[in-house]
């Protein structure tokens, strides 16, 4: 068989490029949060940001975002900018916009912007234009976000907050953080993943050492030999730059060989028909695909690179290596101890584990959330928390009712859709019931 193999070029493109102001910018208000709106959205990323821009569409205006960073997708350009990551994984026909609505989609948005692009840019929207699988610059999308955010009036409505308890009652929601209190009719959890922690058996007390840090951190340039432990993208990202700055590196994998795709799962589940593999499923038959389908990969553009570092010796991969410890050696060393006994020492640990699903759990009273195997007890159609009809979620959370597509960009659409459509129902007709027989439901 032949494989196609991109080329590493795809991976880059220029970031913080001057991008025109979209007209009628308010950027985000510093003013507290309001005592009261009809709903609350808590997390303002790409899947606050889809919900927000669908309520707009469906007139409904009195809606807050509350989010620890103050600015729309704001964790997500934090974590991609400090992996460096210059390029989605996501193509064009992927983005936060609104399902249903003839908004100006990614794809326009670039094509609008054609003059700032690069040749390697262009050709990937021609390839998009083709139906073909699409490689999108981050700074493209961070643009297209504040477009989508500006159009939707979502900025004004964002306010830096912390949340750190909802209260759902009979006829509302009540939602506090330090210093504020918010009562809204809904509200909307839309808390993305949290990066996963090293098991507590791998190193001394809880704090961890200075020699080790996460791939949402900052990797110290002093360290010239890096242990990078993970099998996905991030982990990817962290090897190539560290190549690129002339460091050797340790690459410690779990699983017996590295996997290259182009999309995080199979590209079926952003589909009508993936979903469909869903709906009717037992329990247990939606692990299996969740299993599947959320295994750690790489994108197939770092193939060349990481196996010609390989091949001359920058790079180490151990492969099938299961941790048992890592421990702080002398002279600010660290060591990486396998279960075979081997051990691997270097400069510097950095851990990219991934990311764990937020399910509401710390935020919800307790047994609100019932969750089964972590994953929050929703209702199939409108994605509502079952034990708590006027608290929704989208995102990953919702990723057994979804299927794998769910954490991604193209399930927040998907998701929101549902639940925008729910809550402007229950809105506009107060007396259309809460309870899961009489529910109005959203059928997408
Ligand atoms: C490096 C990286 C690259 C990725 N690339 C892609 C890609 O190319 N395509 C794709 O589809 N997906 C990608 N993903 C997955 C990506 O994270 C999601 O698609 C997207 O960010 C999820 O959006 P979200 O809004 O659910 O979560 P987030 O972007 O994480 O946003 C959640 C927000 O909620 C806030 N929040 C959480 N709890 C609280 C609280 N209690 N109070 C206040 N605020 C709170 C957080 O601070 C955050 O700002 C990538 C992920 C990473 C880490």
């Amino acid at each position: 068989m032949i494989s196609f193999v991109p080329e590493p070029h795809l991976l880059d493109s220029p970031r913080g490029r001057d991008w025109p102001p979209s007209p009628g910018a308010h950027g985000t208000r510093t003013t507290p949060p309001p005592a009261t709106a009809d709903v609350a959205i808590i997390g303002a990323g790409p899947a606050g940001l889809a919900v927000a821009s669908a309520l707009w569409h469906l007139g409904v205006h009195d809606v807050v975002l509350l989010d620890r960073e103050g600015r729309a997708c704001g964790r997500f350009f934090d974590r991609v900018d400090v992996l460096g990551q210059r390029v989605l994984r996501s193509p064009y026909e992927h983005h936060p916009g609104v399902e249903g609505y003839r908004d100006c989609e990614l794809l326009d948005f670039a094509r609008l912007h054609w003059s700032l692009l690069t040749p390697v840019e262009r050709r990937e929207i021609r390839m998009a234009q083709a139906g073909h699988r699409s490689v999108v610059p981050v700074d493209v999308f961070e643009a297209y976000c504040r477009h989508v955010a500006t159009l939707h009036h979502v900025d004004e409505r964002i306010r830096r907050a912390s949340v750190r308890e909802v209260r759902p009652t009979a006829d509302g929601v009540t939602v506090r953080g330090d210093g504020f209190t918010v009562s809204a009719a809904y509200t909307v959890l839309c808390l993305g993943e949290e990066r996963r922690s090293a098991p507590a058996d791998w190193w001394d007390g809880e704090a961890t050492p200075r020699s080790v840090s996460y791939w949402d951190e900052p990797v110290p340039p002093e360290a010239r030999r890096l242990i990078v432990v993970g099998s996905g993208l991030s982990a990817a990202h962290l090897i190539a730059n560290a190549l690129g700055d002339g460091k050797s590196v340790h690459w410690v994998l779990r699983a017996s060989e590295e996997r290259y795709q182009c999309a995080d799962v199979n590209a079926s589940f952003f589909r009508a028909e993936g979903r469909a593999r869903f709906d009717g499923t037992s329990w247990e038959d939606r692990q299996i695909l969740m299993g599947g389908q959320r295994r750690a990969s790489v994108m197939f553009e770092f193939r060349p690179l990481l196996r010609s570092a390989e091949a001359d010796g920058r790079l180490t991969v151990h492969r099938g290596s299961t941790i048992t410890a890592v421990t702080p050696e002398r002279a600010g060393r660290a060591a990486v101890r396998l279960a075979g006994g081997e051990q691997v020492i270097g400069d510097h640990v950095v851990l990219a584990l991934g990311t764990a699903v937020s399910n509401g759990e710390h935020l919800l009273p307790d047994g609100v959330t019932a969750p089964r195997d972590g994953w929050p007890d929703l209702d199939e159609q409108t994605l509502a928390y079952r034990n708590a009809p006027r608290v929704f979620a989208v995102g990953a959370a919702a990723g057994m009712v979804l299927g794998p597509a769910a954490r991604n960009i193209d399930g927040h659409r998907v998701a929101t859709a549902r639940v925008a459509t729910a809550v402007a129902a229950h809105l506009e007709s107060a007396a259309v019931p809460l309870h899961a027989d009489d529910r109005m439901a959203a059928r997408v």
